[in-house]
């Protein structure tokens, strides 16, 4: 298995695991880019947004609200947060397995860089 975040997934890496269940699992960012960075992954793996097919709907809408409960927890749900998928290379994607990052407890600008 080669990909970084199937290997977390299983455990075979370890990770800053902060929520799992059967379908989601969620840790923390190895390089922080804000005071909260979690990514938000799928167990399947899906390389990215583009391979997203009907079938995966309701994993999309937990892994969305399922960052929404972790902001939450940490009380950003009302001063905000924000929740991004990177879809290849110029927006930057480097890890090719599914991941929304959570970020949240500063200020954000836009547009993002
Ligand atoms: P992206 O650039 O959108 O593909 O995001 C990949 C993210 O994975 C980056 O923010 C990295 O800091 C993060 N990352 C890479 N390796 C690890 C790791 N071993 N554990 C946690 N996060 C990681
Ligand atoms: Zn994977």
């Amino acid at each position: 298995m080669s990909c970084l975040f199937c290997r977390i997934i299983s455990g075979e890496i370890p990770a800053s695991k902060v929520y799992e269940d059967d379908r989601v699992v969620a840790f923390n960012d190895i390089n922080p880019q804000a005071p909260m960075h979690v990514l938000v992954v799928p167990r399947a793996h899906i390389a990215t947004v583009n391979d997203l097919a009907e079938g995966h709907d309701a994993l999309v809408g937990a892994m969305l609200r399922r960052a929404a409960a972790i902001a939450r927890e940490r009380g950003y749900d009302g001063s905000g947060y924000r929740t991004v998928f990177n879809c290849n290379a110029q927006a930057g994607q480097s890890v090719f397995h599914l991941h929304l990052h959570v970020l949240g407890g500063r200020a954000m600008a836009w547009p993002p860089g």
